[in-house]
């Protein structure tokens, strides 16, 4: 019987949650965050090898089932206990299957934190970063590599652009009408929330039913058919629909009222609204680049003169002021 195994269970539910909602962009980001755990898995001098990052995500034992397609034991409930959703497991798949893997370079990112983020104020491009090597040490920089751009090629001290992030996110703290505020919207948010799951419980509810009722009725075609291929084709018919069952099926077995405790979730929200910098000095780069990707949606104008231009960007606390 397989059981969790803590810490490693916890890592790697992060991860496979982390690539299903996109938190990782590409399978090297959740190498990356693998390998921030030296004791986990088998690590070689370059960390976890990139093959195995991708035999976790694609198995569906992580997700409470079992299947060996080699022995023509397709896709069936296992009895233990899973450490993540089908459904996160379904969306990590489709993820997989949608994107290849960004080529491997070496991970200078861990220095550039804002890299692919920070936009030139000029022509509206993401910058890139780089080190460049002076006679006694090397320095970081941020540019504009726009052919063209007036600002194209110029480079920015990266301790500047970072000072400069850190100062603006040290201005986004929220006073007490504005905390007040945030706690009506998302209480508001909330009950709604709670009206769509119950609208949602019941389509659900009419989706298994049509299920059970083609499932049937392809199961008598099955049993009649003669032809090889149709069999075949009926037999993959079948196949999906029972992987639809399970998503379903699942996702009914999620009550309304064990949605996340409102006062846990609001936590939650509030101290990041109330202090990003705390989440900005995390030392994992993948939390940190959710900072301002989830206040200025990931990308912020900087201009090597004026510094960011945020003005036009509409983030949290400026809807909540408005
Ligand atoms: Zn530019």
């Amino acid at each position: 019987m397989l059981v969790p195994n803590e810490p490693n269970a916890s890592i790697v539910r992060e991860a496979l949650e982390g690539f299903g909602t996109g938190r990782f962009a590409s399978q090297i980001e959740a190498k990356r965050y693998l390998d921030g755990f030296p004791d986990y898995g088998i690590q070689t001098e370059h960390g976890i090898r990139i093959q195995r990052v991708r035999e976790m995500l694609e198995c569906p034992a992580y997700a409470g089932y079992v299947e060996a397609p080699g022995w023509g034991i397709g896709l069936e409930e296992g009895q233990h206990e899973a450490l993540v959703s089908f459904e996160t497991h379904q969306r990590v798949l489709e993820r997989l299957r949608g994107k290849t893997t960004a080529a491997f370079r070496k991970d200078t990112r861990e220095d550039f934190p804002l890299r692919g983020i920070v936009t030139c104020a000029c022509c509206g491009r993401a910058m890139t970063a780089a080190y460049s090597t002076g006679r006694h040490a090397r320095y970081g920089y941020y540019f504009c590599q726009t052919t063209g751009c007036e600002q194209g090629r110029k480079s920015i001290r990266k301790e500047r652009i970072e000072e400069d992030f850190e100062t603006l996110l040290n201005t986004l703290r929220p006073d007490e009408a504005l905390a007040r505020a945030f706690h009506a919207i998302v209480a508001d948010v909330w009950k709604a929330g709670h009206e769509v799951e119950a609208e949602r419980h019941k389509l659900l509810k009419t989706e298994l039913s049509q299920i059970e009722r083609k499932s049937a009725a392809l199961m008598e075609c099955l049993i009649a058919a003669e032809s090889s291929v149709l069999i075949a084709a009926y037999e993959e018919e079948v196949r999906k629909l029972q992987e639809r069952r399970i998503a379903v099926q699942e996702k009914r077995a999620i009550k309304p009222e064990r949605v996340i405790d409102f006062r846990l979730g609001y936590r939650t929200a509030l101290s990041f609204i109330a202090s990003p910098a705390k989440l900005w000095d995390s030392e994992h780069l993948a939390l940190r680049r959710t900072v301002p990707k989830l206040l200025f949606g990931g990308r912020l104008p900087y201009h090597r003169i004026e510094g960011y231009r945020t003005a036009d960007i509409a983030y949290p606390f400026k809807a909540l002021q408005a």
